[in-house]
């Protein structure tokens, strides 16, 4: 599930992504499918929308594999400890 909302007084715009409860994840490094094992809150910048800053925020689960222990999963929109989206540093890399 998505929610959308906006704060003209501070021209912010919070995306947050919810998965759902009994959502099944692969471990990162074999992609077997794992048990989770928690979830961290994180939020990452996005492009603008309307000149408004753009946010992404989600809890990120971890996983508990047999072999590789507990890792965080894979995002399809950040590399792994980037506070920024993959299309926001695309673009900025672009800017350079
Ligand atoms: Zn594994």
């Amino acid at each position: 599930m998505i929610h959308v909302d906006v704060l003209a007084k501070d021209e912010t715009i919070t995306v947050t992504i919810e998965g759902r409860p009994d959502e099944r994840h692969a471990c990162p490094t074999c992609g077997a499918p794992c048990p989770g094992y928690d979830s961290r809150r994180r939020s990452w910048r996005h492009l603008d929308t309307c000149q408004f800053k753009t946010f992404l925020v989600a809890d990120v689960p971890r996983v508990s594999c047999k072999e590789h222990g507990v890792q965080q999963i894979v995002l399809p929109w950040a590399e792994p400890g980037s506070g920024f989206t993959a299309l926001f540093e695309s673009v900025v890399i672009d800017w350079l």
